[in-house]
């Protein structure tokens, strides 16, 4: 016998699943068909080859079912020896783990290469491949997976969370799905093109009466109707107890033991929260100041939910305007720890954890404006300057935060413009603090902006209370000022002779002016280290310093860029706690996993989780599933390209999914814009780059053919044979006919001519920002977008809501990250759908495709913990200085100036007290125990030794000792890293961390060798 070459993988497609009984009998039904090349290539009038014909051969041979039984035979070769089906049997437990598979028998002619390999390769392909195995007798269980011993507490919580989930088989070379069938015999089967639907969760739920939700109630808080509002809100409350009853009485039930358990500590984090509700309406009980300023946020919610409406010519009735359940509870929550330095809860990191979407952002900023008025209130004298710091990681998400955030403080200004002296002189104003690529950092660089005109470069464009568009005149740029004014008579800020905006974007403006809430990327606070004037956030003139710090999107914090930022962290609470202030802690997140240990190294703090979750995962009271019978989910699905490269593999789905629109809505225009526009996922910007070439050639190739072959279909079923007859080969041929009415099917089909653009990192903040503007356009307008090919920077930032469609071009990394990018399609009216193109040669990719639906049932189970260590030494070379100066320059402590770094004196009493609270702060949240605790303050000495040291020589040798100066007669403290001109190689910015790598290559690497 000939030895052939192997078939070329993967040559084989089955699943396992678990089964017991006493007398197991499977039916298995298998089909598949092959192709055949027509023989004779046709060539055109024109002499040009044909597109290649292939005819289709079903290779059902009668017997399209086998049986199998532990004790029959394990083998059936079928499609006349092209194929076999094995069976195979592991005992497991009372049962076995049975494994079916179909196996292509065939082999290819080793002499054969390049294209006569390929052709014969494709010949001896089976497509269409079905394969089903029916339970006729036997019990089948769920599939065995990580014995619930080796699980932590987090995760036997959320194994209960998700156990009514149950996973039955996994797929080997494809996915598995499995259903009852008709008969009542549970039937599995492999799944080339798997689809999941997942459930939309929804924040509007909570049971009882509405109104405790409305602005316009809440806001006579402050008045003489408070008996009845503070009735509303207990009732409110006691509503969540009712459901943690329902809890308990549900937990009382669970049929193991070690499930009760595990459902008693879910309901303790309930009880616990619930009772932090109470506390929170015992407060505006108590307090008139709390009850003032809860009224006064309810109002400028309100105020500023009308001015939005109004801007866009909404009118809606006062008691439309209602918080959602979860973010009325949240601010009851935190109410009490927020005012309360003396709280029980004043360490406790409260993390809200809710999709994307829930309205994370409404919730704490109603937390900070109920802050800003308090503290107005309680402290007269030293309410002013910086009270909350609100943080982000990105910075595109961070200006439209900003111009979020300007609504609510803008609401705030005019209220307290009304009410004379009762809320003070100061302006409650909003600032953006950002590195120099979004906003400009100094009076100059605004000047010359506003000047040449580059307003989308002074990130507002528009009043952000009126929305009337700004020109020149709305900027005022001088050499030592900067403002925002709004212009429009009829406008609350326009309207008044002073018609300054609350808000403000220059680095020096805020300096001078430190705003109410800054707004602040986490990587400009390594700009700490070199500046001295970003002391004006930390309560300068007698101001009490921010008493309340947010940040947003606290997954993203992590990695290399988390591990930097929990050193910085270090010293910002240093610097809080030396100026008197143990700030509260707020952060938000969409996908969490191991918060406590992630919360504890970062900032020092416990965490409490709200919504706590329920006991099973579909129902937390403030979050439920919407059953998708009531509302659609998104439609996950799943696509590998088994014969297809992976810089290939794309080609074929690209192009179907950019015909589909006119294929599936052709008749229905409305329809049509709604898949339009693809956006195009990616992991890396190497990918990026690979499917921009795939865009440009290959993709239109073959959209020009599946637009030929769907136009020829469509002919075909009016006027059979005119394509054959005409000879319409490429769409010139189609565009050419002169017949009316084919002419205006013709018409119907136009070939996509892809405007393509890309959102990475590569590209400047200004060039996304106009693809992100572009994204809204629809069909047919000008700029519309066809195709967006983007790397994970819009897994946070992109919030558009026409766009439904999304292929995901490889697994991601993390699942945090495949979650956060596939929800920003349908987020509108349109329910999303993702497609995930999966590689054949990355393990992760087939792994995700093999275990497709029981991943997309339960993926929220699956979000990986994210790891961050800021205490290794790599991450203290790096930042534990810059930690311990930012400590002492902000301390308080007569360090702050730069040329005050001379002046160092480890025995001055002040300086030991801060470096003694920096210790004990690294001691918190340091994960190692004693031993890295003494390490992490041994090397605190060594820096402050070295610090000495350096400036005993100074002062030996009569030269001045500065934090940093380009004066060359001065010695520098700290320098940037490519720079030896001073002690310490210190950090501008926390993102440059991420490109780094910590193994350096030395000589040249051979390219073959890559
Ligand atoms: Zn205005």
């Amino acid at each position: 016998m000939k030895k052939g070459k192997r078939y070329i993988p993967p040559s084989s497609a089955g699943f396992s699943f678990f089964i017991t009984g006493e007398h197991i009998l499977l039916r298995v039904y298998y089909d598949a068909v092959c192709y055949k090349k027509i023989p004779e290539q046709e060539r055109d009038d024109r002499g040009q080859f044909l597109p290649r014909q292939w005819e289709k051969i079903p290779l059902s041979d009668g017997g399209v079912e086998v049986e199998f039984s532990p004790e029959s035979q394990v083998q059936h070769i079928v499609f006349n020896g092209k194929a076999r089906i094995d069976a195979l049997w592991r005992r497991y437990r009372t049962g076995y783990i049975v494994t079916i598979t179909m196996s292509n028998n065939q082999n290819i002619d080793d002499e054969k290469n390049g294209k006569e390999f390929i052709e014969e390769q494709n010949e001896k392909t089976l497509f269409n491949v079905v394969l089903h195995a029916i339970v006729e007798s036997g019990q089948v269980g769920i599939y065995p997976s990580k014995n619930r011993a080796f699980l932590t507490d987090e995760e036997k919580e959320v194994a209960l969370r998700y156990k009514d989930l149950h996973i039955y088989a996994v797929g080997h070379g494809a996915a598995a799905d499995w259903a009852f069938n008709k008969q009542g015999k549970m039937e599995i089967k492999v799944d080339f093109i798997p689809t999941v639907e997942v459930p939309q969760l929804t924040a509007s739920t909570g049971s009882g009466d509405d109104t405790p939700l409305i602005f316009a109630f809440l806001k006579m808080c402050e008045g003489e109707k408070h008996h009845e509002i503070l009735h509303s809100l207990t009732l409110f409350v006691s509503n969540y107890a009712g459901w943690i009853e329902a809890q308990s009485r549900r937990a009382a039930h669970e049929d193991d033991e070690e499930d009760k358990k595990t459902a008693q500590s879910i309901i303790e984090k309930q009880h616990l929260a619930h009772n932090r509700m109470r506390r929170g309406v015992e407060l505006l009980q108590k307090s008139r100041n709390a009850r003032i300023a809860f009224a006064t946020m309810n109002r400028a919610m309100l105020l500023q939910w009308i001015s939005n409406d109004r801007n866009r010519g909404i009118e809606k009735k006062e008691s439309q305007y209602r918080w959602r359940p979860f973010q009325l509870a949240f601010i009851l929550m935190v109410l009490e720890s927020v005012v309360n330095e003396e709280s029980q809860y004043r360490d406790t990191l409260d993390l809200i954890w809710f999709p994307t979407g829930g309205g994370k952002t409404e919730a704490y900023l109603g937390v900070m404006a109920f802050l800003f008025i308090y503290r107005r209130l309680a402290y007269p004298a030293s309410y002013g300057g910086t009270v909350a710091i609100m943080r982000y990681t990105l910075r595109l998400l961070t200006s439209q935060q900003f111009i979020r955030a300007n609504k609510v403080i803008s609401a705030l200004e005019l209220i307290r413009r009304e009410n004379g002296e009762l809320f003070g002189r100061e302006p409650f104003s909003t600032g953006l603090w950002v590195g120099g690529a979004t906003s400009p950092n100094t009076y100059y660089q605004a000047v010359k902006m506003a000047e040449d005109g580059q307003f989308n470069k002074l990130v507002i464009s528009s009043c952000p209370w009126c929305d009337a568009p700004f020109s020149k005149k709305n900027y005022i740029a001088g050499n030592d000022r900067f403002h925002f004014t709004c212009t429009n008579p009829l406008c609350d800020f326009g309207k008044n002779p002073k018609n300054l905006l609350p808000c403000n974007i220059v680095d020096e403006a805020l300096y001078q002016n430190p705003p109410t809430l800054l707004i602040a990327t986490v990587d400009k606070f390594a700009r700490l280290t070199w500046e001295e004037r970003a002391a004006a956030f930390f309560g300068l003139n007698g101001n009490r310093p921010p008493e309340l710090i947010v940040q947003d999107e606290l997954h993203l914090i992590s990695n290399a860029l988390g591990s930097i930022v929990g050193l910085y962290e270090v010293a910002i609470d240093t610097v809080l706690i030396t100026r008197g202030m143990r700030s509260k802690y707020i952060a938000s997140t969409a996908t969490i996993k191991n918060a406590k240990q992630q919360i504890r190294t970062l900032f020092g703090r416990d965490v409490a989780v709200f919504p706590p979750s329920g006991i099973r995962c579909d129902d937390s009271y403030f979050a439920k599933s919407v059953p998708l019978n009531e509302k659609p989910g998104r439609l996950y699905v799943g696509y590998l390209a088994p014969l297809l490269s992976r810089q290939r593999c794309l080609e074929p789905l690209a192009a179907i999914l950019l015909s589909a629109p006119i294929e599936v809505f052709g008749d229905m225009e409305a329809h049509m814009d709604r898949w339009w526009t693809q956006i195009v996922y990616h992991g890396s910007l190497k990918g990026v780059g690979n499917s921009r070439t795939l865009y440009q050639s290959g993709i239109p190739y073959l959209l020009e053919r599946v637009t030929v072959e769907n136009l020829k279909n469509e002919i075909e079923k009016f006027f059979p044979g005119f394509t054959d007859d005409k000879k319409l080969v490429t769409i010139d041929d189609f565009n050419r006919v002169a017949d009316v009415e084919v002419k205006g099917i013709v018409e119907k089909y136009p070939l996509r001519d892809l405007n393509v653009n890309v959102l990475t990192s590569n590209q400047s903040a200004v060039e996304n920002n106009q693809v992100f503007m572009a994204l809204e356009k629809g069909r047919g307008e000008s700029g519309a977008v066809d195709v967006a090919l983007a790397t994970n920077m819009i897994s946070v930032g992109l919030d558009v809501s026409r766009l439904a469609m999304m292929i995901i071009n490889g697994q991601p990394l993390t699942t945090a990250e495949y979650i956060q990018a596939s929800s920003r399609v349908g987020r509108g009216e349109t329910p999303g759908i993702v497609f995930v193109n999966y590689y054949k040669t990355q393990a992760r990719s087939l792994s995700h495709y093999e275990n497709f639906r029981s991943y997309h049932d339960a993926f929220y189970r699956f979000v990986e913990p994210s790891s961050l260590t800021p205490f290794t030494y790599q991450a203290r070379s790096r930042a534990l200085h810059a930690a311990l100066i930012i400590a002492l320059r902000y301390g308080n402590i007569g360090l702050l100036t730069n040329d005050s770094a001379g002046e160092f004196d480890r025995d001055n009493q002040a300086v030991r007290k801060v470096i003694k609270e920096m210790k004990r702060r690294c001691a918190v949240a340091v994960h190692y125990g004693q031993e890295e605790i003494e390490r992490v303050h041994l090397h605190i000495d060594e820096l402050v030794d070295g610090w000495r040291e350096r400036a005993d020589y100074c002062r030996a040798n009569r030269i001045k000792l500065v934090f940093n100066s380009k004066d060359r007669s001065f010695d520098n403290l700290i320098c940037n890293f490519n720079e030896e001109n001073g002690l310490w190689p210190t950090l501008q910015s926390m993102r440059n961390v991420e490109n780094s790598a910590l193994v350096k290559l030395f000589g040249k690497v051979r390219r073959e060798q890559q």
